[in-house]
């Protein structure tokens, strides 16, 4: 019987998750899916390894109307579907580990615990991503599930890049730079070190540059400094929410234009960055084929926020021996990573053209200051090979963790 590995990345309306055969040390992709639009349009959508569709339905609101709903829903599809595999464990992206937890961990009742008293860190994600957790071990008791944390990557990094500069008995409590994406750096830079061991071996910044963006400084595989902060706001400004922000701008809203903390909380999430600054989309696919001065507009400001964050975070590491774009942007969109290394000209950083347009894997220019890489992320594929690594230690003989002939 194969053994199988579940991925649940579970959002406030949607519901990510693939399905890995465990081989050997292997991990092999058997399928990936999404349950999106709960509570309002719900949708479920799954593709085999290759991309072919295994299954595209909508479902009534009322038949689909919350979160547990939908994993029942993804359940129920899913159990005659996965034939002889034996589900092993569940990997769970999880946004918040706190200061607590700078690695994965194998959920039990303490760890279960821990984990919502963070919710007030990240109430939306942190409640959403715990759902599942939750259903699962009420159904599930004896499938060991593994927690994988956004922040873990950031967890030791310097002092300097942990602080605000607020009164200090708010650290204590909490209110600290955590950081995010952690598990997209992760990735990433073991992708880097797989084809560039001695570029990985040294300090880069990563630009995750998704419909949510951050940077990160590392050093030898350490995360020194990142531009998200205490929530998956600060940084750079991404497809709907503004990255940093002058805090004086949320007094205003709400002193003199009298605006709740949950309207203004919306304004900042939902309706800012490059759908504010265009007032066209939040995609930069519709702003590269507008013609609108305003989605160019927005686009350049995108560029150079991303070139300042990328001098920045240099600042930090003292050196910079290569640079990495990653995520939705970064994989795909050849005039922003040019955009964004022309404003860094000055630093010596040049890309090729030819090599860029065909989003090759090394993009620097001859004679650039460092390379320049493009690496598509997985920060599902790391999930999974935590999940792995933490099952196999938990019970090293192979067979030894509980099985399952249910899907989760
Ligand atoms: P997330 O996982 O944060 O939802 P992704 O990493 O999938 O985001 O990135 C999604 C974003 O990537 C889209 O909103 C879009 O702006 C951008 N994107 C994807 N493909 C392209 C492309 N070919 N050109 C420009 N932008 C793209």
């Amino acid at each position: 019987m194969t053994e199988a590995l579940f991925v649940i990345n579970a959002g406030s309306s949607s519901i990510k998750f693939k399905l890995y055969g465990v081989a050997g040390g292997d991990l092999d992709l058997i399928l990936g899916g999404a349950f999106d639009g709960i509570g309002s349009k719900p949708r479920l959508k799954v593709r085999d390894h290759d991309g072919a569709t295994l299954v595209e339905r909508s479902y009534e609101t009322a038949e689909v109307p919350d979160a547990e709903a939908a994993q029942h829903a993804v359940s129920d599809w899913l159990i005659p579907h996965i034939g002889d595999l034996r589900i092993v464990g569940v990997g769970h992206r999880v946004v918040h580990g706190g200061p607590t937890y700078s690695h994965p961990v194998l959920v039990d009742d303490a760890v279960m615990k821990t984990l919502e008293s963070f919710i007030p860190l990240a109430p939306l994600h942190q409640l959403s991503n715990l759902d599942p957790i939750r259903v699962l071990r009420q159904r599930r008791p004896d499938l060991p599930q593994v927690a994988c944390f956004d922040t873990a990557f950031h967890r030791d990094h310097p002092e300097l890049a942990d602080r605000f500069p607020l009164p200090r008995e708010l650290y204590d409590e909490g209110v600290r730079r955590y950081g995010f994406h952690g598990l997209s750096y992760e990735y990433v830079h073991g992708a880097l070190a797989a084809v560039a061991p001695g570029v990985a071996a040294g300090r880069v910044v990563v630009a995750h540059l998704g419909s949510g963006a951050s940077l990160c400084a590392i050093d030898g595989g350490r995360s020194i400094e990142t531009t998200m902060s205490f929530t998956a706001l600060d940084g750079i400004p991404m497809g709907t929410r503004t990255g940093s922000l002058d805090p004086g701008v949320v007094l205003h809203l709400i002193e003199q234009k009298g605006m709740s903390a949950a309207e203004v909380g919306h304004m900042l999430y939902y309706e800012s960055g490059l759908l504010g600054l265009s007032g066209i989309s939040n995609d930069a696919r519709d702003l590269r084929a507008s013609a609108a001065p305003e989605a160019a507009m927005a686009l350049d400001f995108f560029a150079l926020k991303v070139a300042q964050a990328i001098a920045s975070l240099t600042v930090s590491l003292g050196r910079l021996d290569g640079l990495v774009f990653t995520a939705g942007i970064g994989e795909n969109d050849a005039d922003m990573r040019g955009q964004i290394v022309g404003r860094l000209g000055w630093t010596g950083l040049a890309v090729d053209d030819a090599a860029n347009r065909a989003h090759a894997r090394n993009i620097e220019a001859k004679g650039s200051a460092a390379p320049v890489f493009v690496i598509r992320t997985d920060e599902e594929l790391m999930i999974a090979r935590h999940t792995l690594r933490l099952l196999r230690q938990a019970a090293p003989v192979s067979g030894a963790v509980s099985g399952a002939a249910e899907a989760p």
